[in-house]
């Protein structure tokens, strides 16, 4: 199947609520392109080195999110652009994405990546270590920064039950951040969750968020 056809067929089993970031790592230009031309607006990139050429070369009216471990240096190229980036996984990163969206007058969305699977290897948060961020004071002058939500990958596995558990856990996180730190913050809002091979389980689990690239594109 091509690009353009996948993405009908996924749109059709996406409820409106959920957004769909269509996930074009080590695709071309060209291969997004023909995406872009099927409707979809909504990017995601996990290196900011692949994502910057491609940011230039194609249409302004993309909207990139970031969705991969990211390394401070880098910040600074992509600060003035990013809409939202979903991997924010330290302080240090946090404070580097503040001080680069001050330079560039801007207010960054970013998304609190938890460590929810089983494997050793995934990046992410402890609730623990989330909650000495949003409690430090220098969180608290971050002027640059919005907390938008959370994000999290599953084990990867057959066994849909595992699957669902670590989706319902990421929502739990995110209830309980919602309610000791963002009550009255409508901005605090997503539940990034959900790949091509899991994301009706967690749109199931209430994703709000689904990140699909190899079942758009084709595999890797
Ligand atoms: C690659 C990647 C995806 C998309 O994975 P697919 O299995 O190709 O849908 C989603 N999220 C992150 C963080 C990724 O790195």
């Amino acid at each position: 199947m091509n690009p353009s056809h996948n993405l009908k067929k996924i749109q059709d089993t996406i409820p409106s609520h959920v957004k769909l970031v269509a996930v074009s790592k080590t695709k071309s230009p060209e291969q997004i392109l023909e995406v872009y031309q099927a409707g979809q607006r909504l990017f995601g990139e996990s290196k900011i080195q692949e994502l910057l050429p491609k940011a230039e070369q194609l249409p302004e009216d993309i909207i990139w999110h970031m969705i991969g471990h990211m390394q401070t240096n880098k910040v600074k190229y992509i600060a003035p652009f990013i809409d939202l980036i979903h991997s924010v996984d330290s302080m240090k990163l946090l404070q580097v994405i503040n001080k680069e969206a001050a330079k560039s007058e801007r207010i960054i969305s970013c998304l609190l990546q938890f460590h929810i699977a089983e494997e050793e290897t995934k990046f992410g948060l402890s609730v623990q270590e989330a909650e000495e961020i949003l409690d430090s004071e220098a969180f608290k002058k971050m002027q640059h920064i919005q907390i938008a939500g959370v994000m999290g990958m599953a084990t990867f596995t057959e066994d849909h039950n595992q699957v669902k558990k670590e989706f319902l856990q990421l929502k739990k996180y995110f209830q309980h951040l919602k309610d000791k730190y963002f009550t009255n913050d409508p901005n605090f809002c997503e539940i990034s969750m959900g790949m091509s091979q899991d994301y009706l389980i967690a749109i199931e689990a209430g994703s709000t968020i689904v990140r699909v690239g190899s079942a758009i594109f084709g595999e890797r």
